[in-house]
């Protein structure tokens, strides 16, 4: 694999996942350097739905292995809420601000003191085939790798930092004692959703191909 290309147009998202893979031997580009200047319409219920929509949709425009992620985060007392709806939770959808919709699920949080919530990503890669040096196909074209990452934690009563992004401000991630903004980028990649998925993306990845190329 030569190339692959993120499936994001969210620019601190597509940051966190190019330092995650930053070490992989192949280039990493993001939706829009691929020439994919369009938005993808999150119409399913779960995480990997939305992912494999938004893998499939840049796979398709380019032919190039296409990586996407779709994420949220799940707090228990909301049974789950914000979940697949966490970029258009407020009431101004997905036109409020990160803080309009952090602050939105404090005052949700009001006087609630079961305060356990995860972070989930469900990632969704599609490969295209390869011919190997016999011109025997390696791997078949459109060939899935499906993974899912948690990061379990407490939701704050107030925002603390100013780093990451989306409800990172009032997050706090277990065995750390502030949010995850306050944390920052280095830790959080390291104990993220989204590092842990990517994790288990790389690992698969190496199975099917041999390598990370
Ligand atoms: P997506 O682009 O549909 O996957 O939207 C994910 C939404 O979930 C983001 O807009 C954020 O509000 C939230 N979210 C996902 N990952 C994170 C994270 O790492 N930190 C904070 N919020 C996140």
């Amino acid at each position: 694999m030569k190339k692959l290309i993120l499936a994001s147009n969210n620019a601190k998202k597509l940051k966190e996942l190019k330092a995650i893979l930053s070490d992989m031997d192949v280039e990493i580009l993001s939706q829009r350097e691929a020439g994919c200047n369009f938005e993808v319409e999150e119409t399913g219920t779960t995480f990997a739905e939305n992912a494999y929509l938004k893998a499939k949709a840049v796979f398709d425009a380019t032919g190039e292995a296409t990586v996407a992620d779709d994420s949220g985060l799940m707090v228990d007392a909301l049974n789950g809420e914000p979940g697949v709806y966490s970029a258009r939770y407020a009431p101004g959808g997905h036109d409020a601000s990160d803080k309009e919709k952090y602050m939105y699920l404090l005052s949700k949080l009001e006087g609630v003191t079961d305060r356990r919530a995860k972070f989930v990503s469900s990632i969704c890669c599609l490969l295209p085939g390869v011919a190997g040096e016999t011109e025997h196909i390696q791997v078949p074209d459109g060939t899935e790798i499906r993974t899912e990452g948690e990061c379990r934690g407490q939701i704050l009563t107030e925002p603390h930092g100013e780093g990451g992004f989306g409800y990172d401000p009032v997050f706090m991630p277990d065995g750390y004692s502030d949010s995850m903004a306050v944390l920052g980028s280095e830790v959080k990649n390291k104990i993220s959703h989204r590092a842990h998925a990517l994790e288990k993306f790389r690992t698969e990845l190496r199975r099917i191909n041999g390598t990370d190329k």
